[in-house]
């Protein structure tokens, strides 16, 4: 077993991972920005260090910097956390040439996901269920472009491979448009990721967002935790999270959770993973797969009772996953609100001074915060400053403990979303369940 792991990471997920490890009695080293002094993972870590100034290409993004920070501390590897360096293949890979175990996939694996034309084709060879469209990236030729085009069918999207953050795409109504688009997309592509190259997809018009939780080790078994529904979005940005998918039978799950587990044993995945997927008129579609543990894992974390980090430092440390597939019984239903320091309706950031805190709490109520009362939320980051979660024996209990969960949530001093979150588990249309990756953006759009 890993002895001591350094979290180059910061916030709620950072605390998450330090948790897991002071659980399993590995030591913790937190690194940290100069604006991140005071920030609850780095008072709870073993050992700190500071890893230079506030702007992340400085500090969470240096990789020289959080290196040095592992072999001064003598750590013997690297938990990369979401978001900055966790999908970097090339960070992956030194970390690994330094000597340390990354507790993630292997670097091959990561650069095979991070580019989507590469993704794809594996997952067709794999045999998971694709959205219709080009097969790889878009040719120079005009003519076959059209061609491909009017086989998928309008409208159509035009991807990046090298996107993310949905960013580097653009939907596409007629025929007349396409060829301009496909042009644009491919120099934003360029400039935005160094990499021109865009592929073509059928746009769905009214999917939903499902995807599928695996984790997989070095000694061949894989498994699915079930899946979960993020439909709730916001220029693609998730908002609230629940597991299981409402309306998702037990035959399409296993038949979805099974193409993911296959595929993970053919590409040799390591690790925690999500297969992200549109799902329309009862059809799974894959769109990209994320090879790290996700802002929304613990709605599947509360209804399978499997922890997904500690499951991944295992897997790190060369031991088998301690569940087969016959374990994993789900139970019940989980939301997950993501509570951010921004304007609840026109989301402008909200950084400052924490004034008052009160966390809900109770049973069935999870919370993952690094806040606390006389915090300082710097700038300089994202705006997520907590989860908050509920588990219940049925959907509808669920969302009744959200509700008292978000009446108790009260901070005081800085502007979060709670509001939005007290909206939307009273809107009759969520309640009903399974709507569409579009419902949040019509539903600001009417309330206006
Ligand atoms: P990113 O890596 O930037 O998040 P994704 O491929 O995951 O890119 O797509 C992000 C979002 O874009 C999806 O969640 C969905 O809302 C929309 N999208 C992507 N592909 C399609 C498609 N073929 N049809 C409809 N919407 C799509």
């Amino acid at each position: 077993m890993l002895k001591k792991v350094l979290i180059a990471n910061r916030g709620e997920i950072a605390l998450r991972v330090l948790r897991a490890c002071r659980e399993m009695g590995i030591a913790t080293v937190a690194v940290h920005s100069e604006a991140d002094r005071d920030s609850l993972h780095v008072k709870l870590a073993d050992e700190s260090v500071c890893i230079g100034p506030a702007p992340s290409p400085q500090s969470y993004l240096h990789i020289p910097a959080i290196i040095s920070a592992a072999e001064v501390t003598g750590a013997d590897a690297i938990h990369p956390g979401y978001g900055f360096l966790a999908e970097n293949a090339n960070f992956a890979d030194q970390v690994e040439q330094s000597g340390f175990v990354f507790i993630g996939p292997r670097a091959d694996t990561i650069r095979l996901m991070g580019d989507k034309v590469s993704a794809k084709h594996a997952m067709i060879a794999a045999g998971v269920p694709c959205v219709p469209g080009s097969e790889g990236a878009l040719p120079d030729d005009d003519a076959e472009i059209l061609r491909i085009a009017d086989q998928v069918g309008f409208p159509v999207i035009i991807k990046a491979s090298g996107g993310g953050g949905g960013r580097g795409m653009r939907v596409v109504e007629k025929k007349e448009d396409l060829l301009k688009s496909v042009e644009m997309t491919k120099t934003e592509a360029g400039a935005a990721f160094g990499n021109p190259m865009v592929y073509m997809e059928r746009y769905l018009q009214k999917p939903r967002h499902v995807e599928i939780q695996v984790l997989a080790d070095e000694h061949g078994n894989a498994i699915y935790l079930g899946e979960r529904d993020c439909s709730m979005q916001r220029r693609h940005q998730k908002v609230i999270e629940e597991a299981p998918a409402p309306g998702i039978t037990q035959a399409e799950r296993e038949a979805i959770g099974q193409a993911c587990v296959d595929a993970c044993k053919r590409i040799g995945y390591r690790g925690a993973g999500t297969f992200e997927f549109l799902y329309e008129n009862g059809e799974f579609f894959f769109i990209e797969m994320n090879t790290r543990v996700q802002v929304e894992h613990p709605v599947t974390e509360l209804i399978s009772g499997v922890d997904i980090v500690q499951e991944q430092i295992r897997v790190a440390s060369g031991l088998p996953l301690q569940y087969a597939q016959e374990d994993i019984i789900l139970e019940g239903h989980a939301f997950e609100c993501r509570i951010n320091a921004e304007d609840p309706y026109n989301f402008i950031p909200s950084p400052g001074l924490i004034e008052s805190c009160h966390l809900p709490g109770g049973f069935g109520v999870r919370v993952d915060s690094h806040i606390y009362q006389g915090y300082r939320i710097p700038p300089n980051y994202d705006s997520l400053i907590g989860k908050i979660c509920v588990h219940g024996k049925t959907r509808e209990q669920a969302m009744a403990k959200m509700r008292v969960a978000m009446a108790e949530l009260a901070i005081t001093g800085i502007k979060t979303n709670t509001a939005l979150h007290r909206d939307l588990f009273a809107d009759p249309g969520f309640q009903e369940g399974g709507v569409s990756i579009h419902y949040l953006e019509k539903w600001l759009e009417a309330r206006k």
